[in-house]
Protein backbone atom coordinates (compact mmCIF):
# COMPACT_ATOMS: atom_id res chain seq x y z
CA UNK A 1 0.00 0.00 0.00
CA UNK A 2 0.96 3.54 -0.41
CA UNK A 3 2.53 5.50 2.57
CA UNK A 4 -0.27 8.33 2.53
CA UNK A 5 -2.63 5.20 2.68
CA UNK A 6 -0.50 3.41 5.36
CA UNK A 7 -0.80 6.52 7.34
CA UNK A 8 -4.35 7.24 7.17
CA UNK A 9 -4.97 3.36 8.32
CA UNK A 10 -2.93 4.14 11.26
CA UNK A 11 -4.65 7.65 12.25
CA UNK A 12 -7.79 5.84 11.79
CA UNK A 13 -7.01 3.19 14.26
CA UNK A 14 -5.21 5.17 17.11
CA UNK A 15 -8.42 6.87 16.91
CA UNK A 16 -10.49 4.36 17.46
CA UNK A 17 -8.31 2.85 20.41
CA UNK A 18 -8.83 6.07 21.99
CA UNK A 19 -12.24 6.18 22.01
CA UNK A 20 -12.33 3.10 23.03
CA UNK A 21 -10.16 3.54 26.51
CA UNK A 22 -11.77 7.48 26.41
CA UNK A 23 -8.64 9.26 25.98
CA UNK A 24 -8.47 12.04 23.26
CA UNK A 25 -6.96 11.25 19.62
CA UNK A 26 -4.74 14.23 20.57
CA UNK A 27 -2.81 12.81 23.73
CA UNK A 28 -1.36 10.07 21.12
CA UNK A 29 1.50 10.71 18.95
CA UNK A 30 2.43 9.21 15.78
CA UNK A 31 6.23 8.69 15.57
CA UNK A 32 7.21 7.24 12.28
CA UNK A 33 10.12 5.56 12.52
CA UNK A 34 12.30 5.90 9.31
CA UNK A 35 15.39 3.85 9.76
CA UNK A 36 16.85 2.38 6.75
CA UNK A 37 13.96 4.85 4.61
CA UNK A 38 15.17 6.61 2.51
CA UNK A 39 14.82 10.29 2.20
CA UNK A 40 12.46 10.35 -0.55
CA UNK A 41 9.91 7.76 1.11
CA UNK A 42 9.93 9.94 4.18
CA UNK A 43 9.48 12.68 2.19
CA UNK A 44 6.04 10.85 0.81
CA UNK A 45 5.30 10.09 4.26
CA UNK A 46 5.74 14.22 4.80
CA UNK A 47 3.42 15.37 1.93
CA UNK A 48 0.91 13.31 3.75
CA UNK A 49 0.69 15.04 6.51
CA UNK A 50 2.92 12.78 8.96
CA UNK A 51 5.68 15.70 11.13
CA UNK A 52 7.55 13.53 13.59
CA UNK A 53 10.06 11.15 12.49
CA UNK A 54 12.26 8.73 14.43
CA UNK A 55 15.53 7.60 13.91
CA UNK A 56 18.07 4.50 15.12
CA UNK A 57 21.14 5.33 13.20
CA UNK A 58 23.33 8.55 13.64
CA UNK A 59 25.51 8.65 10.32
CA UNK A 60 22.29 7.33 8.76
CA UNK A 61 19.89 10.06 10.66
CA UNK A 62 22.24 13.24 9.99
CA UNK A 63 22.79 12.18 6.04
CA UNK A 64 18.78 12.10 5.49
CA UNK A 65 17.70 15.12 7.33
CA UNK A 66 20.30 17.18 5.57
CA UNK A 67 18.00 16.50 2.67
CA UNK A 68 14.69 17.12 3.77
CA UNK A 69 13.04 19.90 4.73
CA UNK A 70 13.97 21.65 7.91
CA UNK A 71 10.16 21.79 9.45
CA UNK A 72 10.20 18.09 10.35
CA UNK A 73 10.64 17.10 13.93
CA UNK A 74 13.01 14.43 14.80
CA UNK A 75 13.73 11.97 17.47
CA UNK A 76 16.35 9.40 18.26
CA UNK A 77 15.23 6.21 19.48
CA UNK A 78 18.43 3.88 18.69
CA UNK A 79 21.70 2.68 20.78
CA UNK A 80 23.34 5.77 21.19
CA UNK A 81 27.74 6.03 22.11
CA UNK A 82 28.77 9.09 24.09
CA UNK A 83 30.96 9.70 21.07
CA UNK A 84 28.63 10.17 18.78
CA UNK A 85 25.70 12.27 20.60
CA UNK A 86 27.64 15.57 19.43
CA UNK A 87 26.52 14.83 16.00
CA UNK A 88 22.74 14.73 16.67
CA UNK A 89 23.32 18.38 19.50
CA UNK A 90 20.31 21.04 18.33
CA UNK A 91 19.12 18.12 15.69
CA UNK A 92 16.61 16.01 17.71
CA UNK A 93 13.82 17.21 19.90
CA UNK A 94 13.72 14.25 21.85
CA UNK A 95 15.87 11.52 22.61
CA UNK A 96 14.07 8.02 23.98
CA UNK A 97 16.78 5.36 24.76
CA UNK A 98 18.78 7.26 27.24
CA UNK A 99 19.76 4.19 29.80
CA UNK A 100 22.80 5.27 32.05
CA UNK A 101 24.06 8.69 33.66
CA UNK A 102 27.55 8.70 31.33
CA UNK A 103 25.27 8.99 28.74
CA UNK A 104 22.74 11.90 30.17
CA UNK A 105 26.25 13.55 31.19
CA UNK A 106 27.44 13.84 27.20
CA UNK A 107 23.98 15.05 26.34
CA UNK A 108 23.51 17.58 28.77
CA UNK A 109 27.13 18.94 27.50
CA UNK A 110 26.41 18.88 24.18
CA UNK A 111 23.10 20.78 24.52
CA UNK A 112 24.88 23.36 26.75
CA UNK A 113 27.62 24.46 24.45
CA UNK A 114 24.42 25.52 22.29
CA UNK A 115 22.71 27.00 25.08
CA UNK A 116 18.84 24.59 24.30
CA UNK A 117 17.30 22.12 26.23
CA UNK A 118 16.37 18.59 25.13
CA UNK A 119 13.81 16.52 26.28
CA UNK A 120 14.86 13.01 27.10
CA UNK A 121 12.78 9.43 28.11
CA UNK A 122 14.65 6.88 30.64
CA UNK A 123 14.62 3.53 28.23
CA UNK A 124 13.91 0.66 30.74
CA UNK A 125 14.73 -3.04 30.43
CA UNK A 126 11.05 -4.24 31.65
CA UNK A 127 11.83 -7.43 30.72
CA UNK A 128 15.37 -7.66 32.03
CA UNK A 129 16.74 -9.36 28.94
CA UNK A 130 20.07 -9.79 28.61
CA UNK A 131 20.11 -8.60 25.12
CA UNK A 132 18.38 -5.33 25.52
CA UNK A 133 19.18 -2.03 26.26
CA UNK A 134 17.82 0.28 29.04
CA UNK A 135 17.68 0.39 32.79
CA UNK A 136 16.56 -2.29 35.47
CA UNK A 137 13.63 -1.43 37.01
CA UNK A 138 14.86 -1.13 40.35
CA UNK A 139 17.84 1.09 39.14
CA UNK A 140 15.24 3.71 37.86
CA UNK A 141 15.10 5.93 40.19
CA UNK A 142 18.44 6.43 40.82
CA UNK A 143 18.90 6.86 37.56
CA UNK A 144 16.25 9.42 36.99
CA UNK A 145 17.50 11.33 39.73
CA UNK A 146 21.09 11.59 38.81
CA UNK A 147 20.10 12.72 35.13
CA UNK A 148 17.50 15.17 36.22
CA UNK A 149 20.02 17.29 37.99
CA UNK A 150 21.96 17.80 35.21
CA UNK A 151 21.85 21.25 33.30
CA UNK A 152 20.11 22.20 30.04
CA UNK A 153 17.65 18.63 30.01
CA UNK A 154 14.28 17.90 31.22
CA UNK A 155 13.16 14.03 31.85
CA UNK A 156 9.65 13.68 30.12
CA UNK A 157 8.71 10.11 30.76
CA UNK A 158 9.99 6.39 29.86
CA UNK A 159 10.62 4.21 26.98
CA UNK A 160 9.91 0.28 26.46
CA UNK A 161 11.01 -2.37 23.70
CA UNK A 162 9.29 -4.90 25.72
CA UNK A 163 10.21 -8.83 25.20
CA UNK A 164 9.02 -9.34 21.46
CA UNK A 165 5.59 -11.55 21.34
CA UNK A 166 3.60 -12.06 18.03
CA UNK A 167 0.29 -11.72 20.33
CA UNK A 168 -0.57 -8.15 21.61
CA UNK A 169 -2.03 -9.15 24.14
CA UNK A 170 0.86 -10.67 26.06
CA UNK A 171 3.26 -7.73 25.82
CA UNK A 172 -0.04 -5.56 27.96
CA UNK A 173 2.00 -6.75 31.13
CA UNK A 174 4.70 -4.65 30.11
CA UNK A 175 2.84 -2.32 29.38
CA UNK A 176 1.27 -1.71 32.50
CA UNK A 177 4.66 -2.04 34.07
CA UNK A 178 5.86 1.09 32.19
CA UNK A 179 3.39 3.46 33.38
CA UNK A 180 3.20 2.11 36.69
CA UNK A 181 6.89 2.94 36.60
CA UNK A 182 6.59 6.30 35.17
CA UNK A 183 3.59 6.91 37.44
CA UNK A 184 5.50 6.26 40.79
CA UNK A 185 8.30 8.14 39.29
CA UNK A 186 5.77 11.04 39.07
CA UNK A 187 4.80 11.18 42.77
CA UNK A 188 8.54 11.72 43.70
CA UNK A 189 7.94 15.00 41.94
CA UNK A 190 11.36 15.78 41.22
CA UNK A 191 12.63 19.09 39.56
CA UNK A 192 13.69 18.30 36.12
CA UNK A 193 11.42 15.72 35.95
CA UNK A 194 8.04 15.97 33.99
CA UNK A 195 6.47 12.39 33.79
CA UNK A 196 3.78 12.92 30.97
CA UNK A 197 5.48 10.39 27.89
CA UNK A 198 5.30 7.35 27.60
CA UNK A 199 7.31 5.77 24.55
CA UNK A 200 5.59 2.03 23.43
CA UNK A 201 3.44 0.25 20.85
CA UNK A 202 5.23 -0.67 17.78
CA UNK A 203 3.57 -1.64 14.84
CA UNK A 204 1.95 -4.92 15.75
CA UNK A 205 0.76 -3.60 19.33
CA UNK A 206 0.07 -0.31 19.20
CA UNK A 207 -3.75 -0.21 20.15
CA UNK A 208 -2.68 -2.30 22.98
CA UNK A 209 0.03 0.23 24.49
CA UNK A 210 -2.73 3.44 23.91
CA UNK A 211 -4.72 1.57 25.88
CA UNK A 212 -2.50 1.12 28.13
CA UNK A 213 -0.86 5.15 28.30
CA UNK A 214 0.97 5.47 25.60
CA UNK A 215 1.59 9.13 24.19
CA UNK A 216 4.21 8.21 21.99
CA UNK A 217 3.65 5.55 19.64
CA UNK A 218 6.28 4.50 17.85
CA UNK A 219 5.84 3.05 14.17
CA UNK A 220 7.50 1.67 11.18
CA UNK A 221 6.39 -1.22 9.01
CA UNK A 222 3.25 0.00 9.26
CA UNK A 223 3.82 2.94 7.65
CA UNK A 224 6.54 2.30 5.40
CA UNK A 225 6.72 -1.88 4.91
CA UNK A 226 8.96 -4.60 5.54
CA UNK A 227 12.45 -2.39 6.31
CA UNK A 228 15.43 -3.84 3.83
CA UNK A 229 18.69 -3.33 5.08
CA UNK A 230 21.51 -3.03 2.58
C1 LIG B 1 12.44 -0.25 14.53
C2 LIG B 1 11.89 0.23 15.82
C3 LIG B 1 10.52 0.49 15.97
C4 LIG B 1 9.49 0.24 14.88
O1 LIG B 1 9.19 -1.10 14.77
P1 LIG B 1 8.03 -1.61 13.78
O2 LIG B 1 7.72 -2.96 14.29
O3 LIG B 1 8.59 -1.62 12.41
O4 LIG B 1 6.88 -0.67 13.89
C5 LIG B 1 10.09 0.99 17.19
N1 LIG B 1 10.95 1.24 18.20
C6 LIG B 1 12.26 1.01 18.10
C7 LIG B 1 13.15 1.31 19.24
C8 LIG B 1 12.78 0.51 16.90
O5 LIG B 1 14.10 0.28 16.81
Amino acid sequence: MPIAANLEAIQQRMAAACKRCDRLTESVRLLAVSKTVDAGRIALAAAAGQQLFGENYVQEFVAKQAALPAELDWHFIGALQSNKVKFLAGKVAMIHSVDRLSLAREISRQWQQLDQRIDLLLQVNVGDETSKAGVAADDLETLVRAVAALPNLRVRGLMALPPYSDDPEATRPWFQQLRQLAEKIDKLALPGVIMDELSMGMSHDFEVAIEEGATLIRIGTALFGERVYA
